[in-house]
């Protein structure tokens, strides 16, 4: 069964709310105008009951199925803020607010699960509920677990959830996904490294914070290298290192360290936590100075359930003809790990063609993707729910 020929019909209808949310990118929690027409939409197509505000800008529709024997719901997710990043995609419908794109396709993630809502609401050809759950705030502010924290999966009753991403590279109507852990941990560190400054030409009246920092960053790589076990995976990255001097004769009394620490293993993100504030620590002191740490914990590693993977698996190769069901785990975050931390599910990829990567000023969500993405969401109900 491959597309669904109501998404064939309803391709421009769904390219054109796509479209439209593309030239309005929202950032974080500032969802207002998108949440706006998530809820208006929702309630035109006669969804059961449609809920606002939680989360802060996060919307839930209920479509109740025909029947109801079993009192199972199934949840869909999408993600709808954008980025801030000036885009340079030059297409017609380019962000209309310079500095905000939609750089990652929650434009197109939040129009395909509208879609989808569409069909679900007129066919109702299913025994249960389903709950469309549209974030705020992927990128970075935790959307996911607000959504959470005011009780998305108790509230609805939700059993089990899904989540889905385009990816660029992956040819367009392809899916692929793995079971277990899919993206990894995002934690963030920032460290001031606190020594004397003084002149450079009197290095026995300093402590020289340059030197101690390079030790520590030179030092951090030992976590991946002699701490973690070679088989699990981790990146410590040093990503900016800051003086308050731009002086060739001036050694600053301070250096401001920050990066991050990706890893897939709670065991293990919990040692490198400890190791990065050990090395820092003992480091500054060899030399005489001293840091302040301030540890910074992000997003959980998303791990897909195995039974949900399977079953999405299986209707990714209904919509597709094949499936990539083992593709490699990915070092970036996904805020969706938080609603799979407390209800079953898993999150599967879309292909987006040949285009720029997420997070490029020149990417742009690919909308021939989009009767494949919707006929996914409605095939996984039927299939989960037959009526
Ligand atoms: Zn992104
Ligand atoms: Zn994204």
């Amino acid at each position: 069964m491959p597309i669904k020929n109501r998404f064939a019909e309803m391709h421009p209808e769904i390219t054109g709310w796509r479209r439209d949310l593309h030239e309005h990118p929202e950032l974080m929690y500032d969802t207002h105008r998108t949440s706006g027409i998530v809820a208006e939409k929702l309630r035109e197509f006669g969804c059961d009951e449609v809920v606002t505000n939680i989360g802060r800008t996060g919307v839930v529709g209920i479509i109740k199925g025909r029947t109801d024997t079993r009192g199972h719901v199934v949840g869909l997710r999408a993600d709808m803020d954008a980025l801030p990043i000036i885009e340079a995609s030059g297409v017609e419908y380019t962000s209309q607010t310079p500095g905000k794109m939609h750089a990652c396709g929650h434009d197109g993630h939040t129009a395909m699960l509208l879609g989808a809502a569409k069909y679900l609401a007129e066919t109702r050809n299913f025994d249960g509920s389903v709950a469309v759950v549209f974030q705020p705030a992927e990128e970075g502010g935790a959307g996911g677990e607000a959504m959470v924290k005011d009780g998305l999966i108790e509230r609805f009753g939700i059993k089990e959830i899904y989540g889905m991403h385009n990816s660029p590279g992956l040819a367009v109507g392809e899916f692929a996904i793995r079971s277990g852990a899919f993206y990894a941990a995002t934690d963030q560190f920032e460290i001031n490294v606190i020594g004397k400054g003084g002149h450079a030409a009197m290095p026995q009246a300093v402590v020289d914070t340059t030197l101690i920092a390079s030790n520590i960053v030179m030092s951090f790589q030992s976590i991946a290298s002699r701490n973690a076990e070679p088989i699990k995976s981790i990146v410590v990255s040093v990503t900016s290192f800051r003086t308050e001097s731009d002086a060739f004769n001036v050694i600053p009394e301070t250096v401001v360290l920050r990066g991050t620490i990706r890893t897939f293993d709670p065991d293990l993100r919990t040692l490198a936590e400890q190791r990065l504030k050990d090395i820092a620590t003992h480091t500054a002191a060899v030399y005489g100075g001293r840091v302040e740490i301030n540890w910074m914990r992000g997003y959980p590693a998303m791990v897909n359930a195995e039974a949900e993977t399977d079953i999405a698996a299986d209707i990714g190769k209904k919509i597709a003809g094949s499936v990539d069901a083992d593709t490699p785990p990915i070092m970036g975050g996904e805020d969706f790990a938080y609603m799979l931390e407390v209800c079953p599910g898993a999150y599967i990829q879309i292909g987006n063609g040949d285009t720029a990567e997420v997070h490029h000023p020149e990417y742009d969500f690919n909308d021939e993707a989009i009767p494949a993405g919707c006929s996914y969401w409605a095939e996984l109900v039927e299939t989960r729910m037959p009526a």
